[in-house]
């Protein structure tokens, strides 16, 4: 018989990475695998996560204490994606369990401490005797409350741990800690008739008049068949009065649970929507996969403005007609309020938004609801993904290409990778969509990984924005320094005289780390990997790191001379200082990390721009993203290549896709867009692929840099970080690692590069320096790892598939 779990505890720890045998005590037979449970650890009680069930020996074992829920919280195909998800990311089980749990530190345990059973008093105050009063005000107050906590104790004296520490070497109290299950759902109290409204309509004539609250509650109940605790509290009705009808036999009281629905609904009626051709392709190629519960996966390669919503919101309706259900990523919630409307407006109350505003009770009670099946979408950022829903069709990953997708910290997932393996156990479909696939997705799908599924055309064949590449090195031989070329300068004026509106993109990333000439357009990069060098305050040096080689700062360029070689850099204070002087009367709306740091400013500041009060939104990236504005005509791009400087062999793609989804903000209704490019870089592949509309030419640049310098997709990555509060032990930790791990590698397909500083090579007075391994055999180069157990040193840091190289 199988009466023994094995556990996995949910501790922030990677070092304790292997399941723990407890015995399943009579009471709660019935526990399976999956279920959530509180375990004694240590001297502590913690929540664990059952993942199988043994029949060992029970001898020596400890007790699950008690179960969290009353249902299994995991199902099978969720606990192997966490299983995958721990052998592909090298992390532990636990860390990779815990995605799938609302808040995921699940209890909390709270210290607490009693009298012992036998407790002593006449020996305690013996014991105390030589002791401080405050020794007694704290041993009293325990014996008296019984049990008391911490978290109250330390209010009573400086000094409760030494004293607490004192008690318990003298067995004067125990410890008690308490539990607190998190995320616990609401209940509500429920009042019915328990007679006939003909009965109770004479009650109420014959209670006395001065019995007004009761007459209240009755006549209330007349007219309604049952009444909820918030409609209780506005009748203004008591418990007491509550208590009296009941004992009289007159109404029933019951409490039910209630799970809060925090994203209120605005509910429009869809309205009935023609498809175009190419969404009815699009769709006829999806739908008989959802029919089947096959597993496929699908790139809807779709320009900007061709309608992919509509697409993801047809297949998901056809999911939720077999009564299955839908997984739904958006890349930021504060950025795609557009999308969310408009699946609320098809599908109401079926949805569930997850905001990373939610509280864990409330992302509890959303997840229960998908639980359940009483919601049958949650839409959301990655974190969404790990929803317990336990009938998944589809999963819909929307601009799959932004790198918000990969999670930064441990575990770092990419939820792209982890949404195929998940809808490959469940048998679903997925749709990644995009206007500017991720180059590996791309890739991916012409090697037959996913049915690429083309959109060329604009929703009314509305053309694409008419683009105008401003070649800012001729401006400045002309002598003109403004940040505001005159062809944008004129574009801008034109759309405030035809009362237009216009979007201006300051695309600021990678201010200031390279070294750009401004005469030539010249950035200086490394020799020997084609990869512009980072500029490093400290030593006032520039450097590779990809290879290392350090170099001064010129004091011209070296291309053409000029000494006009210098940090670049503008910020939107000042092109917002700019466009005043230029247009005084225009309104200008800012968005940047400034203005968005409350509570759903974007949300705000886009949608005072869509009802026009403003003629001009100015920003960083996030002005480029979602938002589907027809009045919106005109696009400038202030520095279209800044990030074409960073040392990372991304940033091409990064480039293009910025531009791309930039200019596709322009034109989007009835009246034809326009887009102005300023670039130091206009012959650069991605500016003319992006200025040109065209993903597949940009793609074939790309693709053949990829290959000929090995990086993803034809390698994978991974960058291992190594941090110490000591310079020279960094370095040395580093070298000694690389030379194990070239050791241990050696066999296996697979190259180091580095120990390099990282480009921010301190945090927080920590010291961080990488090595990037290249491999096309990771499941090899992984093992490895983890058979020299790299993942639980403290000092060490693992990125499989990393987006930030730097
Ligand atoms: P994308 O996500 O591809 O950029 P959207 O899904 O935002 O494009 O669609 C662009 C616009 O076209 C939206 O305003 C949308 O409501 C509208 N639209 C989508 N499909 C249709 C259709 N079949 N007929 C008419 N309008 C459509
Ligand atoms: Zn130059
Ligand atoms: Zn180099």
């Amino acid at each position: 018989m199988s009466n023994i779990a094995q556990v996995i505890v949910n501790i922030p720890t990677r070092s304790i990475d292997k399941p723990f045998s407890y015995l399943i005590p009579p009471h709660l037979q019935g526990v399976d695998v999956g279920w959530r449970v509180l375990v004694p650890f240590g001297n502590r009680k913690v929540e664990g996560f059952v993942i199988a069930l043994a029949a060992e020996r029970p001898e020596g074992l400890k007790t699950i204490l008690d179960v969290l829920d009353t249902y299994a919280w995991f199902n099978t195909n969720m606990i192997e994606t966490a299983k995958w998800l721990s052998t592909y990311y090298l992390c532990s089980l636990g860390e990779a369990l815990r995605l799938f749990v609302p808040g995921q530190s699940g209890i909390r345990t709270q210290k607490a401490y009693k009298a012992p059973d036998e407790a002593d008093f006449e020996q305690a105050a013996v014991i105390l005797e030589n002791k401080p009063v405050e020794y007694s005000t704290v041993l009293s107050y325990i014996y008296n409350q019984g049990s008391a906590t911490l978290t109250e104790l330390v209010k009573l004296s400086e000094n409760t741990n030494t004293i607490l520490k004192f008690f318990l070497q003298h067995k004067l109290i125990v410890h008690s800690d308490t539990v607190n299950k998190r995320g616990k759902s609401n209940t509500t109290t429920i009042v019915n008739l328990a007679v006939g409204r003909e009965v109770a309509a004479l009650t109420e004539q014959q209670l006395p008049k001065t019995c007004l609250a009761q007459r209240r509650l009755l006549h209330a109940l007349i007219d309604n068949n049952e009444l909820t605790t918030a409609q209780l509290r506005d009748l203004n009705i008591t418990p007491s009065t509550i208590k009296k009808l009941a004992s009289q036999g007159l109404i029933t009281i019951r409490t039910t649970q209630v799970f809060r629905n925090s994203y209120d609904t605005l509910c429009k009626s869809a309205t009935k929507i023609t498809l175009t051709e190419e969404q009815e392709h699009a769709l006829k190629a999806i739908i008989p996969l959802i029919c089947a519960q096959a597993h496929k996966s699908f790139l809807l390669h779709g320009v900007t403005g061709s309608g992919k919503t509509q697409v993801y919101i047809n297949a998901v309706a056809e999911a939720r007609r077999l009564n299955r259900q839908a997984i739904v990523l958006v890349p930021e919630i504060a950025l795609t309020s557009q999308i969310i409307a408009r699946f609320q407006a098809a599908f109401g109350n079926d949805i569930v938004v997850m905001h990373s505003k939610l509280s864990v009770g409330e992302r509890h009670d959303a997840w229960r609801r998908l639980q359940l099946g009483q919601a049958g979408i949650v839409i959301g950022a990655r974190s969404a993904l790990f929803a317990p829903v336990n009938n998944l069709g589809i999963i819909i990953i929307d601009e799959e290409h932004e790198f918000t997708y990969k999670q930064e910290e441990s575990p770092r997932y990419h939820a792209r990778e982890v949404a195929l393996i998940r809808a490959k156990l469940a048998g679903a479909v997925v749709i990644l969509g995009s206007a500017t696939p991720a180059v590996e997705t791309y890739y991916q799908a012409l090697n037959g990984k996913h049915t690429l599924l083309p959109m060329r055309k604009r929703i009314d064949n509305v053309p694409m924005p008419a683009v105008t590449v401003v070649d800012m090195r001729q401006e400045l031989a002309q002598r003109r320094r403004s940040v505001i070329s005159p062809p944008l300068q004129e574009m801008l004026a034109e759309t405030l005289a035809n009362k237009e509106q216009a979007v201006i993109l300051l695309n600021r990333r990678g201010y200031s780390t390279f070294v750009l000439c401004r005469e030539c357009g010249h950035v200086l990069k490394c020799r020997h990997c084609d990869i512009s060098l980072v500029y490093h305050t400290s030593g006032n040096t520039l450097r590779c790191h990809y290879c290392q080689e350090r170099h001064s700062i010129p004091d011209t360029c070296p291309e053409c001379g000029s000494r006009y070689i210098r940090y670049f850099g503008t910020g939107t204070q000042k092109v917002e200082e700019s466009l005043n002087l230029l247009f005084p009367t225009a309104k200008i709306i800012r968005m940047d990390q400034d203005t968005t740091s409350r509570k759903m400013a974007h949300d705000k500041i886009l949608s005072a721009f869509a009802n026009g009060s403003y003629d001009i939104l100015l920003g960083t990236q996030m002005v480029a993203k979602g938002h589907d504005i027809s009045n919106v005509t005109a696009v400038g791009i202030i520095s279209a290549d800044t990030a074409l400087n960073l040392p990372d062999f991304r940033a091409a793609e990064k480039t293009f896709a910025l531009l791309t989804q930039a200019a596709g903000r322009a034109g989007r209704g009835a009246k034809a867009g326009r887009v102005v490019m300023q670039t130091y870089n206009p012959e650069h592949y991605a500016v003319q692929a992006g200025a040109a509309h065209n993903y597949q030419e940009f793609f074939e640049s790309e693709i053949t840099f990829r290959r000929q310098l090995n990086y993803p997709p034809f390698t994978h990555l991974l960058k291992i970080t190594v941090q110490a509060n000591d310079e020279t032990i960094v370095h040395r930790n580093a070298n000694l690692l690389a030379s194990e791990l070239a050791q241990i590698l050696t066999g296996v397909d697979s190259s180091i590069v580095g120990p390099f500083p990282a480009s921010i090579n301190k945090i927080k007075d920590i010291f961080r320096v990488n090595i990037l391994i290249k491999t096309t055999d990771l499941p090899n180069v992984t093992l490895k790892l983890t058979d020299v157990d790299i993942i639980s040193r403290k000092d060490i840091i693992v990125d499989v598939d990393p987006i930030n190289v730097l």
